[in-house]
């Protein structure tokens, strides 16, 4: 079923989860001990991230390096098809811009319509580590905006080969990205919120916010969004704190701000499982007031932390 379907036919608050594929040389089973603890609480589907390849130099036995290719975490689509086989649970994938040509972002698309996969989170994806900022690929997407359009060809039958237009139409529901403390990029929150009002309007059916600890942040980006005309489903992406290293390096990889109240009382934290008590409780807070606001969809990025989470959802439906 499409992301849009559960929340329309739910009756209150759902929850849904987010995955990284295991780093190469693990099995699928690293993936079924990682989300097991989590299925007693009926995930409306769960979100499986995609991570594209970096180019690393290695220095080779006679002294020069060498450029290669690495891709630590593959396996986004596969993880999908047996999260759906094994919980009989909805997959969405990620969809990156980065590292794809528009000709193998289409046969992608055609593997997930096969495998009945019926929604997809499209995205632009990050720099490659050796660039400062993102390069889209020759004959690739340049914005998240452009991979979307080619998802919206595809369910209209519309395919890159000049000589299909009127073929198979794929059915995808499509969810895009958005920031209640506007992307790192953006010069402004106005602005990003206009670029997001235009992958709306050009098909996407759902937002899912990059993570906040603050929900004020949140409410005030849906207000600003429905100003703006934005008027699908907003989700909610949430993730615990628990250890105090992450009060820097969030901030650092997200650019997302976290409340002094939070900061403060993790500071004072003697060991990492005394944050782990103030993150799963400022967690359950966050959803807590969410739900109480009549929000649709709480999604949660496990990030390997599968017991907090566990702990928040128990507590909270
Ligand atoms: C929920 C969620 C899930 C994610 N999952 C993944 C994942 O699985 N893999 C991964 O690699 N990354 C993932 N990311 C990170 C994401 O790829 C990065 O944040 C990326 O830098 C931006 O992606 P986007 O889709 O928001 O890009 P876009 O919507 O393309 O926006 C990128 C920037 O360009 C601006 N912009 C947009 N359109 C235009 C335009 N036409 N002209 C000028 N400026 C424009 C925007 O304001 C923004 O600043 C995820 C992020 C979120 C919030």
């Amino acid at each position: 079923m499409k992301v849009t379907d559960h929340i329309k036919n739910s009756k209150g608050t759902i929850v849904s989860f987010e995955i990284l594929p295991p780093l190469k040389g693990k099995t699928i089973n690293s993936i079924y001990d990682h989300l097991d603890p989590l299925m007693e609480f009926k995930p409306a589907f769960i979100n499986v991230t995609y991570h594209r390849s970096e180019q690393v130099f290695k220095k080779k036995a006679d002294g020069t390096f060498e450029k290669v290719e690495v891709r630590k975490r593959p396996g986004t689509v596969g993880i999908c098809a047996a999260i759906m086989n094994h919980y009989k649970v909805d997959a969405v994938p990620h969809l990156i811009c980065g590292g794809f040509s528009k000709q193998e972002t289409e046969n992608a698309l055609i593997d997930l319509d096969f495998l009945g996969i019926d929604s997809v989170l499209v995205l632009r994806g990050d720099a490659a580590k050796n660039e400062t900022l993102f390069e889209p690929e020759i004959n690739g997407h340049k914005y998240a905006i452009d991979l979307l359009k080619q998802v919206v060809d595809l369910n209209s039958g519309i395919y890159l080969v000049e000589d299909i237009r009127d073929g198979s139409k794929t059915k995808f529901c499509i969810g895009v990205a958005g920031y209640p403390e506007k992307h790192f990029e953006s010069p402004n929150l106005q602005t990003d919120i206009r670029y997001l009002k235009a992958k709306v309007d050009a098909g996407a059916d759902y937002v899912t916010t990059q993570m906040f600890f603050d929900n004020k942040k949140y409410f005030n980006f849906v207000k600003v969004c429905r100003e703006a005309g934005i008027n699908v489903p907003i989700v909610p992406g949430l993730k615990p704190i628990t250890t105090k290293k992450q009060l820097s390096v969030l901030p650092r990889t997200f650019y997302v701000d976290i409340p002094t109240e939070l900061s403060n009382e993790i500071l004072k934290c003697k060991t990492d499982a005394d944050v782990e008590i103030i993150g799963t409780e400022w967690l359950l807070q966050q959803s807590r007031e969410l739900k109480n606001a009549g929000v649709e969809v709480l999604h949660y990025y496990t990030l390997g932390k599968t017991h907090v989470i566990a702990n928040v959802v128990k507590q909270l439906i």
